[in-house]
């Protein structure tokens, strides 16, 4: 289990995240919804290590991750599907597919899962030669995630995925995320499209102001005003 617990990050004076504690048990599909601004990527980098809280604590299956440096925490166990897809733009789409695999020790394997990509995201197997600066926004988001899942983690973190993306592709991002839930992968999404998130996780959490306002199931969400209420007391 990937266990948060009262996080407190602050950046100078700006207070981020005002002691969140959540749990992603092994296996299950978490979401993180909230407004903007509400600290929603500033708890995916704190999890990666690529922001230093205040107090508080990560821990993976019992061990601490909180002070461990970043390329440590992940490619081991957690991948990081960053806002904003930073992905190597002078490098072609394959380059940049056969990083992700580059902690994997199964070569043969690994190999494979990339063919398997490019059938996922077609538009990464035709123009899997073309340098990945030249593809569109929505054709990057789908080489960051492509690259971050074939890492194989045990727990893949993906900030805002469907951002700039046309719906089409936001539905095959989310399918392609169910299907590596049904596969073992643990998940936790951090969405602004908050509906679709809490229908398709296992349970989530509605962060506002650097809070956990609510948590549950999709039905305990959206029956009770939850998810409405955070976001119109948002602003
Ligand atoms: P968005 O959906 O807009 O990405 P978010 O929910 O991911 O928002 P964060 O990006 O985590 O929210 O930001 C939380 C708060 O911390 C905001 O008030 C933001 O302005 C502030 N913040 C984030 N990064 C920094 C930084 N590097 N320096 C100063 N303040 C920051």
């Amino acid at each position: 289990m990937l266990e948060v617990d009262s996080l407190y990050v602050a950046y100078g004076p700006v207070t981020a995240l005002r002691g969140v504690s959540i749990k992603v048990e092994k296996g299950s599909f978490v979401g993180v919804v909230g407004p903007n601004g509400a600290g929603k990527s500033t708890l995916l980098n704190t999890i990666a290590g690529v922001v230093k809280p205040k107090s508080g604590s990560v821990t993976l299956a019992g061990s601490k991750l909180s002070g461990a440096r970043a390329e440590h925490i992940v490619g081991k166990h957690l991948s990081l599907v960053p806002e904003g897809r930073r992905i190597f733009g002078q490098m072609t789409v394959l380059e940049n597919l056969q990083l992700g695999t580059t902690v994997r020790k199964d070569r043969e394997q690994a190999r494979t899962h990339i063919t398997e990509m490019m059938e996922v995201f077609p538009i990464l197997g035709r123009f899997r030669d073309r340098r990945a600066g030249h593809l569109s926004g929505g054709e990057q988001q789908q080489l960051a995630i492509a690259r971050a899942l074939l890492a194989r983690p045990e727990y893949l973190l993906l900030d805002e995925p469907s951002a700039g993306l046309a719906p089409v592709i936001v539905d095959s991002v989310f399918e392609v995320l169910k299907r590596l839930h049904n596969e073992g992968v643990s998940i936790l999404l951090v969405e602004q499209v908050a509906h679709r998130t809490v229908e398709t996780a296992d349970h989530s959490y509605v962060l506002q102001h650097g809070n956990i306002v609510a948590r549950g199931t999709a039905s305990e969400l959206l029956q009770g005003g939850l998810l409405e209420a955070a976001y119109l007391g948002a602003d």
